[in-house]
């Protein structure tokens, strides 16, 4: 989402440079828009039906649904799983919007929870302590590219017999242990915003599950309620929610790319890590059983104002990721229980930096001598 909120300043080092990733593929991608324009079919089919399948062994599930972003992904879901008014959903006050926008759409109430200080994602004690009678599911983020331990966090939902909902719209391909982000919860959301480390050329998004009767309810109520199989039976009020079929031949284009992508940003982020090393700006700490994929580059400083002005100063890209917490935001503010002291400490910290696959280690480097000389001198601001 960096490219919402980051500096208008054209920038040396921009915050994302997707038209470099976009090179590498660009051949196999006129040749797959050329064959489509001509076949002018462009919602569902073959093209959809393909990425589908890529995708879900790609994750490691038996089931996934294309849908038309991320954020109809976490709503289908919910809808899916039958939750409504009445149902209390947890939910990381460290997360996007979407997220909490998603359990209000469906009527259902979020059940915000702080984060940890090392990772900024949520532990499974914090969800474990915030079950009721009336919790129905948790939803577990996979904020910046980070996986919290989903093992804890499964045995956690297990015991307590409700469902763990995976929000996995930063997170293609990031692996907890041996498995990838995708396939811990009931389901999983994708986001494929241009931006995001899979992204298309528009709004996608996609749902991953093993349960096979909960992928089709939510393809049929991605589809109008269509009963499936069926031209114009409804069994439901559902919603249009498809994939494009000039979306889908981007993505499985960019998916087969996506981990090597990943393992230059892993490199990047490495090497952010060792310029910022014993300075004031802190980089996340990553579990040493997860495989981050460094969606975001997240660094806390202190002077935040001040090291923004530099930034811009050097014409250096950069964003917030998520400098007003989903808990304060005028919707989602009635149902916030304070405190939430990490998410709001980080909320004036966090500072994203230029983070994409073919960054060079000399523009991390000046990127990292613009954050330490602005913060150089004052006291760490992390409260660590
Ligand atoms: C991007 C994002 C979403 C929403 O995805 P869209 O495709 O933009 O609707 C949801 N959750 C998180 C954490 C995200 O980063």
């Amino acid at each position: 989402m960096g490219c919402r909120t980051m500096t208008e300043i054209p920038a040396d080092i921009p915050f994302l440079d997707l038209a470099a990733q976009h090179a590498e593929v660009a051949i196999a991608l006129d040749r797959a828009w050329a064959k489509i324009t001509a076949s002018n079919r462009f919602i569902g089919g073959s093209y959809v039906d393909d990425f589908e399948t890529a995708f879900a062994r790609y994750c490691g599930v038996k089931e996934c649904v294309g849908v038309a972003n991320g954020t109809d992904a976490l709503e289908l879901i919910l809808c899916g799983l039958g939750f409504g008014p009445g149902d209390e959903i947890i939910v990381p006050a460290n997360t996007f919007v979407a997220t909490v926008e998603a359990i209000v759409t469906v009527g259902s109430t979020p059940v915000f929870v702080d984060v940890e200080d090392e990772t900024l994602v949520v532990a499974a004690a914090a969800i474990e302590a915030a079950i009721t009678e009336r919790t129905a599911a948790a939803i577990v983020v996979h904020l910046y590219g980070q996986m919290p331990d989903m093992d804890a966090i499964s045995e956690v939902t297990e015991r307590a017999g409700i469902a763990l909902i995976e929000d996995a719209a930063q997170a293609h391909g990031a692996r907890w242990l041996d498995r990838r982000a995708g396939s811990f919860g009931h389901a999983a959301a994708f986001s494929f915003y241009p931006g995001k480390n899979l992204g298309a050329f528009g709004d996608a998004g996609a749902v991953t599950t093993h349960d096979f009767d909960l992928s089709e309810r939510i393809r049929s109520l991605a589809d109008h309620g269509r009963l499936i199989g069926t031209r114009h039976e409804h069994s439901a009020s559902g919603r249009n929610s498809r994939l494009d079929a000039l979306q889908a031949a981007v993505l499985s284009i960019k998916l087969d790319r996506l981990d090597d992508w990943n393992a230059s940003r892993r490199a990047a982020a490495d090497t952010y890590r060792k310029y910022l090393d014993a300075t004031n700006c802190r980089v996340l700490q990553a579990d040493p059983r997860s495989t981050p994929v460094h969606h975001l580059e997240i660094v806390r400083v202190p002077l935040r104002a001040q090291v923004l002005r530099a930034l811009d100063a050097h014409r250096i890209g950069w964003g917030l990721h998520y400098p007003i917490p989903s808990h304060q935001q005028r919707p989602f503010e009635r149902f916030a229980r304070p405190p939430y002291p990490v998410t709001e400490r980080a909320a004036a910290e966090i500072v994203s930096v230029p983070m994409f696959p073919t960054i060079t280690s000399h523009d991390i480097e000046r990127v990292c001598d613009v954050l330490v000389t602005a913060t150089r001198g004052s006291a760490s601001g992390t409260g660590s």
